[in-house]
């Protein structure tokens, strides 16, 4: 029973982690390669992430249903292929889906002054199991290429120690894929 819980809690541990990781894959992703002329995400995700860029604050006057609905339409359609694939649904998809769907609330905590936010949530933060506003303030500073992580303050000073995100955009330009910022000489 104990190694049954221990493997429960390190598996929520491991799945937070991953999360808070894909967060970071997409943001990354968004910000220096999406174009507000894509198809489909241009419109849905690219032009809301270039204005959050724009005015970081103005996020926290934004519904629900509209920071969140892009995120419930992808969780949705992952939920859909595993459920094709195996036939159900693991826990553990669920865990990461529920809270993947939310992360723009996560991060919308993140640009909100204590005063703007539940209790529990300034709580969540200041033991730093949600990310703090001044860990993503760091994103927000000029050149905007670090901290793409959105979920904990775990993992960003990692990443961007080691440069992460900079050897991943090195290794597709060799296939000439550059950033937006870059010219494809
Ligand atoms: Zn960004
Ligand atoms: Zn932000």
């Amino acid at each position: 029973m104990t190694l049954f819980i221990l493997s429960i809690v390190l598996q929520l541990v491991a799945l937070y982690f991953l999360l808070d990781f894909l967060t970071g894959i997409v943001h990354w992703w968004m910000d220096r390669y999406g174009r507000e002329d894509m198809p489909i995400v241009g419109r849905a995700i690219i032009e809301i992430n270039t204005w959050h860029h724009e005015n970081p604050r103005k996020m926290t006057t934004r519904s629900y249903w509209y920071l969140c609905k892009t995120g419930w339409v992808g969780v949705g359609c992952m939920w859909l292929v595993v459920v094709l694939l195996t036939g159900h649904l693991p826990w553990q998809w669920l865990f990461i889906g529920v809270l993947g769907a939310n992360a723009n609330i996560v991060h919308q905590w993140a640009h909100k002054f204590p005063n703007e936010k539940p209790k529990v949530i300034n709580w969540l933060q200041k033991h730093r199991i949600l990310q703090r506003p001044h860990d993503h303030a760091q994103h927000h500073t000029r050149p905007e290429t670090r901290a793409y992580c959105t979920y904990t303050p775990w993992l960003n000073p990692i990443l961007d120690r080691i440069g992460f995100w900079f050897a991943i955009e090195n290794f597709l330009s060799l296939f000439k894929i550059y950033t937006t910022d870059r010219i494809d000489a």
